[in-house]
């Protein structure tokens, strides 16, 4: 606890003392508020996204007051998902702070987010007496907020008395970041921050966590087995996950793609763990590699929806092998059957992979690198010209072959992205060469992470962000551009605006006089809504302009949004997983 917080306190309770009558001796306090600021400060934790209320306000304000980072937003859901994404960025949970009930439900999308994807995150809420809760009294903000956070997080925990605030969050970052990470809600009753206790007893009733996230070593039979099925393939893959990323096993990863000389693929967020354009990618030969590898070395990538449950069309009918590092058992088998499950940390079992490959390793068989290497070539050299048309209006192409070239001047900046077309597009076109560089929609291919991952991103490294976002996907965060210029930071916005979702060329088909379901207000100028906050509002036309504009953004660290005017015809429905959105064949007249 900091000298002038305990001063206070200790003032006050001798203070007390004597309008009692005098004669106590005056114990230090401490309060509810001031051990949970000691226990996150002790384990590391200096950074809070929030949104102050009742009854946390004071909390953020001694938080910040006691040299903590507090980053207050204008909604919840973007603390949350700014939380989140610092955990994937540091390892260490990210922490959302919110009021009672509609604040801790604002955050709840994010935390359940985190969760899917892995991410590490405590989200904090206050909430309501607990005695007028329980007997739904009608209290102000009344809801059991730790009953409905439950089956959306990894824990949830609840602290009633001061005394337990050390192991309460002790328990909330262990669960946070142990084994497989994920969300934890902490529920904190209005009653438990002002509880006072002896300061001593409280300061040695906190928890330094040790090794929150231990390593977990790979059983030596199941990595020989491993190696087993590696050494009978023929036409071997390796796909690399954001776990890989995560895990900051980027050393052992780039040894182990290059010592085995296995053609890799990089799910989205691992886009960076080895450079893009690192000659084993196998990233522009993606349909080939799926449908004719017999054997695929999953690190840190589930077979989920993103890679078609690992069967079907995808592929392909030739029989495969599954080898899949995870930290998780229950991954094993959860769509496909694994030949050879390694369960562990991704350091370590690379690591251990990595050892019993020896020396003498052979490459894979050059007609099967060859076939890559051609199929590669083809479409990079389909794919360049486009990449350089300067139509106007901008499509896709041109508008992400101006910002591709940006990122490969500028490695170390980290590219935030999100929508429909402006996703897939963005994702297959602009190359990445950092680890943890890319962050997106993630597992769910949930709209709405922009502005919240892009503000933690700049909050967290420092870096310039690039946020490329469809018009669509912006709306969902759009507010928290006042956030990026209160805090001055260093985050260009470039919205592609296509004038709707998907694009913006549906018509009503009544004729009646509501817009079509997907069109929004023509030649929007989002870029006046930056003006509005003090940053820099640009209109762009063209590529040139586009790069003009992002690069000076980057060069300068000034809040920029750059609206991106995009041809309305250029999107197609969903993206690239229309075929998830189910189209009714009955005509109705
Ligand atoms: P992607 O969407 O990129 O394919 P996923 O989020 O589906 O990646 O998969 C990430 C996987 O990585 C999860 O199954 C998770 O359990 C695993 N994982 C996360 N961190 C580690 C780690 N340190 N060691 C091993 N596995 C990890
Ligand atoms: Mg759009």
């Amino acid at each position: 606890m900091s000298s002038t917080a305990t001063d206070t306190l200790a003032k006050q309770s001798s203070e007390e003392g004597e309008i009692a009558g005098g004669h106590s001796a005056a114990t230090e306090l401490t309060d509810g508020f001031h051990l949970i600021i000691d226990a996150l400060k002790l384990n590391d934790i200096d950074t809070i996204y929030g949104v102050p209320g009742i009854p946390i306000t004071d909390f953020g304000r001694l938080a910040q007051a006691e040299g903590m980072r507090v980053i207050s937003f204008r909604h919840e859901q973007h603390a949350g998902n700014a939380a989140a994404i610092a955990g994937y960025l540091t390892q260490k949970p990210g922490i959302c702070l919110t009021v009672s009930a509609p604040g801790f439900l604002n955050g709840l999308t994010a935390l359940a987010n985190a969760t899917t994807n892995c991410f590490p995150m405590i989200l904090i809420s206050g909430s309501s007496e607990r005695e007028i809760v329980d007997l739904q009294q009608g209290d102000y903000e009344e809801m059991d907020q730790l009953a409905i956070a439950k089956p959306l997080c990894k824990a949830a925990f609840r602290i009633l008395h001061a005394e337990d605030i050390g192991i309460g969050i002790a328990r909330a970052i262990r669960a946070a970041c142990s084994g497989r990470p994920g969300g934890v809600y902490l529920d904190l009753p209005a009653k438990l921050f002002g509880q006072t206790m002896d300061a001593t007893a409280g300061e040695k009733s906190l928890i330094k966590v040790v090794d929150p996230a231990p390593r977990q070593l790979p059983a030596p039979d199941a990595v020989a087995r491993a190696i087993d099925v590696l050494k009978g393939a023929r036409r071997p893959l390796i796909i690399l996950g954001k776990g890989a990323a995560y895990a900051r096993a980027d050393e052992e990863i780039r040894a182990l793609v290059e010592k085995s000389g296995i053609p890799y693929l990089p799910m989205s967020m691992a886009k960076g763990l080895l450079p893009d354009d690192h000659p084993q990618s196998a990233g522009a030969a993606r349909s080939l590699v799926l449908k004719e590898a017999d054997v695929v070395v999953m690190i840190g990538a589930r077979l989920n929806w993103l890679l078609s449950h690992g069967k079907g069309k995808t592929w392909g009918d030739q029989p495969k092998q599954f080898i899949q590092i995870d930290i998780e058992p229950k991954e094993m088998d959860s769509n496909v059957e694994i030949a050879a499950p390694l369960v562990g940390d991704i350091g370590s079992c690379v690591s251990a992979l990595l050892e019993s490959m020896g020396d003498g390793w052979t490459a894979p068989p050059a007609d099967w690198t060859g076939a890559i290497d051609a199929k590669k070539e083809t479409n990079l050299a389909r794919m360049a010209p486009k990449l350089q048309n300067n139509n106007v209006p901008m499509d896709f192409h041109g508008a992400l072959g101006a910002l591709r070239r940006i990122i490969k001047e500028r490695p170390d900046a980290i590219l935030v992205n999100e929508g429909a077309n402006t996703l897939d597009f963005a994702r297959s076109i602009i190359d990445m060469y950092q680890p943890r560089k890319r962050l997106d929609v993630g597992t769910w291919g949930v709209m709405g992470i922009g502005m919240g991952f892009a503000i933690a991103a700049a909050v967290e490294t420092g870096k310039p962000v690039l946020a490329v976002e469809g018009d669509s996907a912006f709306g969902f965060s759009g507010m928290e551009i006042e956030t990026i210029c209160r805090y001055n930071l260093p985050v260009c916005v470039v919205v592609f605006n296509n004038n709707g979702i998907y694009r913006g060329t549906d018509v009503n088909p009544t004729g009646g006089p509501d817009v079509a379901t997907t069109v929004f207000v023509k030649d929007s100028r989002y870029d006046k809504m930056m003006e509005a906050f003090g940053g820099i509002g640009v209109y762009a036309t063209t590529p040139d302009e586009l790069s003009r504009a992002v690069n000076e953004a980057m060069e300068s660290g000034r809040p920029t949004l750059v609206n991106a005017v995009i041809d309305e015809n250029a999107g197609t429905e969903s993206g690239r997983i229309g075929n998830l959105n189910p189209q009714s064949a009955v005509s109705k007249k």
